[in-house]
């Protein structure tokens, strides 16, 4: 099959984007965080390899037995463990939790820093993670969060062929305008649990069938 051009991937993704929007008006963060900035990273962190359901179990406890980043700064790791080990990883993740807020503390005078480059000095912040809450928190989107979902989505519209998160992001922010970066996230993940899932794309029903390779070949 002959190499797609740029062009036309600007013009496909320009479609996705569209219809996305249309399908996903006011797409909602699933993470409960407060409006807190501070709550958002340690939930976001709290999210690798799991639910955002089973995070936003353990937060409302963790929340209340250390209510300030001082608090959580200060906190005995085997309490910390204690509240997490619902969640997959949740010795590295109390961890870091600590350290978050240790460094929160230690290095930015309290407050989450809004520079993607240094929330990804936190422990446990990747850029995934730091796209996510530089967007969120702060409404400055500085590129694509790329999860499991995202990057499925991107190989099956044909829009990455990339092996890792970070060439599947750089291939996205190639085609899609920095104005559309902000909402990627959050209503294709939404679309990877109603339509696009990993098992079963539910390709004949789906409003980007038109658009997608990989679904007129699975369609076939
Ligand atoms: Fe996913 Fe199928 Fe839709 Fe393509 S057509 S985006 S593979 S559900």
């Amino acid at each position: 099959m002959a190499r797609e051009s740029l062009k036309s991937k600007r013009e496909r993704a320009l479609v996705v984007c569209d219809r996305m929007a249309q399908h996903y008006p006011d797409p909602k963060p699933q993470l409960e965080f407060g409006g807190d900035p501070f709550r958002l990273a340690i939930a976001v962190l709290l999210s690798a390899q799991t639910t955002d359901a089973a995070v936003n179990k353990v937060t409302p406890i963790l929340w209340e037995r250390y209510p300030a980043i001082a608090d959580l700064a200060a906190a005995e790791l085997a309490d910390v463990e204690d509240i997490l080990h619902s969640l997959g990883f949740f010795r590295s993740k109390a961890k870091n939790c600590i350290g978050c807020a240790q460094m929160i503390l230690g290095d930015f005078d309290g407050q989450v820093p809004r520079d993607i480059d240094e929330l990804q000095k936190l422990p446990g912040i990747g850029r995934k993670s730091a796209n996510i809450v530089t967007s969120i928190a702060f409404g400055d989107v500085c590129g694509i969060a790329v999860d499991t979902h995202v990057f499925r989505i991107a190989h099956r519209l044909g829009f990455s062929s990339a092996k890792d998160p970070s060439g599947t992001e750089r291939d996205l922010l190639k085609i899609i305008p920095p104005e559309r970066w902000g909402g990627v996230n959050i209503r294709w993940i939404l679309f990877g649990r109603a339509l696009c899932t990993a098992q079963r794309p539910q390709c004949d029903q789906c409003f980007l069938a038109d658009v997608c390779p990989e679904g007129k070949r699975l369609q076939k």
